[in-house]
């Protein structure tokens, strides 16, 4: 999903020559690119010389561990300016915030070839319980982070609260939603993708990014730097674990596999994605297990908390195939289905074959009350309206994969997949549905629930595509020009869906209230209004 929908690329005529024919509401748009170099933001610029100028943050939690990261960056804009030399790093994590009481400690070395980036996996603490970590080297301190272990594998949680995020264009506003979300009563962050968009800095946005279009290491290197030192988003991370799954514009909009939008040669797009990966795992509190290898890295993974939720997180964009029927550019576009055949084609797949395998077998022996997809889409169909008067699908969503959503489907009813609850993000706006079988059929019943979170910051879908599609039955609710999260409360016998959101993000101190809560009962799927 494109970053910005008021600022058409293409123009509408060169679109419509593509044979989509659709508005040009739901396709290929980008802000216009700046020169290199254009972009100077005042506001954002960090204390030059601190070493831990990107702050903490944590991951991965298991009953016994998190993982412990930051990264030495004293001109982080610039390359992070530490020179070639590996540098040891002291860490340490404790039972209380003023760390008195350290309870695991060690010395880690931070190399060159990985921009300085710390991913200490660290091991042998109690479940479910609140820690305090630190970082020092050089005789500076790191600002002190908190983080929480998960609860142990037989243990029964009478609760549990999380948020989900996604999509936070820095250009487009500040992140006062991550502000927020560091006060709420939760115990880890699920981020679903769109960390950073790789688009050039443009001097009309509210803060542009620096630099050109990111393509090489050193371009992604600056782009997470530029984001991480946003104060908000720093305390979101040292405030939490967190779990978090790419989505496109961590490497580039709407790419599918190895196959970019701009039709840029295999070769050279694995390599912008290899650059691009590496930046992630750089940057992300991510267990060094999950360090990428060239092109490809390992993101789809299981956690569990206790016997309450059984957490799947997937990949949709290394392993799918093409978007069908393309247009002028490869990417996602709105077709009217029965006009493009390759749509149904059931060797089309969202996940691949071993992701698809890997999460057949793993939701079929669920053992959590609740079973949690945690992926990058909306995944309800969305008719939308087409300028023709046509209906039709965008390409690049799981409606571009309709075999492949109905196998999942199909699977989770045939294996009793214990209470699935879908979560997504991607589209710039709140989505509240009811996951069937057969959307076409109104008597299909729900068979899971779905909870799309809104954006941290970029563009909503436009607001005719939202009446569309709270036209359609099994959509319960959805919400654009908003920005926000969602936050989760989960017990044994009901889930809560809160959609936070914040009154704007062009001034970086907005007011948060909820717009909506939905609740699913155990053993009923889908959600209802509270
Ligand atoms: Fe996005
Ligand atoms: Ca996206």
């Amino acid at each position: 999903m494109q970053n910005d929908w008021r600022d058409p690329r293409l123009d509408r005529r060169a679109f419509l020559a593509g044979g989509a024919g659709a508005l040009a509401l739901s396709g290929c748009q980008t802000a216009p690119a700046a020169e290199p170099g254009a972009a100077e933001p005042a506001a954002h610029r960090p204390k030059l010389g601190y070493l831990f100028a990107l702050g903490v943050a944590s991951g991965e939690p298991l009953p016994d561990g998190v993982v412990l990261w930051t990264r030495l960056a004293p001109d982080p804009l610039n390359g992070g300016g530490m020179g070639p030399a590996p540098v040891p790093v002291r860490w340490e994590v404790a039972d209380d915030e003023a760390m008195r009481r350290v309870v695991r400690r060690g010395t880690v070395l931070a190399h060159a070839a990985w921009a300085h980036a710390l991913h200490v996996e660290v091991r042998g603490l109690a479940p479910d319980r609140i820690y305090w970590y630190r970082f020092s080297a050089r005789g500076e301190a790191s600002p002190v982070g908190r983080t929480r272990t998960a609860p142990a594998p037989a243990a029964r949680p009478a609760r549990l609260g999380f948020a989900v995020a996604s999509c936070q264009d820095f250009q487009n506003g500040y992140y006062s939603a991550y502000r927020h979300m560091a006060r709420e009563d939760i115990a880890f962050v699920l981020h679903l993708g769109d960390y950073i968009y790789e688009y050039a800095g443009n001097p009309a946005r509210t803060r542009p990014h620096l630099g050109g279009e990111t393509v090489t290491l050193a371009d992604y290197r600056n782009r997470y730097a530029q984001y991480r030192t946003d104060p908000d988003l720093q305390a979101a991370h040292a405030a939490f674990p967190w779990l978090a799954v790419p989505d496109d514009h961590e490497v580039e909009n709407d790419y599918a596999d190895d196959q970019s939008e701009k039709r840029t040669p295999r070769a050279e797009f694995l390599r912008r994605r290899a650059a691009a990966y590496r930046a992630y795992y750089e940057h992300m509190p991510l267990r060094p297990a999950m360090a990428p290898r060239g092109a490809a890295i390992p993101l789809y993974r299981r956690r569990r908390f206790g016997t309450l939720v059984d957490l799947f997180l997937l990949d949709e964009r290394q392993y799918r195939s093409d978007q069908a029927c393309p247009g002028p550019r490869w990417g996602g576009q709105v077709v009217n289905p029965d006009k493009c055949a390759e749509l149904a084609d059931p060797r089309r797949t969202m996940l691949g074959a071993a992701q698809e395998r890997w999460l057949s077998q793993g939701t079929a022996r669920a053992t959590g009350r609740w079973t949690v997809l945690g992926q990058q889409l909306l995944m309800a169909s969305l008719i939308q309206p087409m300028q023709s008067g046509e209906l039709g699908v965008w390409t690049d969503g799981w409606d571009g994969y309709p075999a492949a959503r109905l196998r999942l489907a199909n699977h989770l009813v045939a294996a009793r997949v214990p209470n699935p609850v879908v979560l997504g993000g991607d589209i710039h706006s709140f989505w509240v549905t009811d996951i069937k079988r057969d959307y076409r059929d109104p008597r299909a019943p729900a068979i899971a629930s779905e909870f799309v979170a809104t954006s941290i910051t970029s563009s909503g879908v436009p607001q005719v595509i939202v009446e569309a599609g709270m036209k359609l039955p099994y959509i319960k609710f959805a919400a654009t020009r908003r920005h926000g999260y969602l936050r989760c409360t989960v017990t044994p016998r009901l889930w809560r869906t809160d959609l936070q959101t914040v009154d704007t993000i062009a001034r970086p101190d907005a007011r948060l209230a909820t717009l909506k809560s939905f609740v699913v009962e155990a053993g009923r799927p889908g959600p209802q209004p509270l």
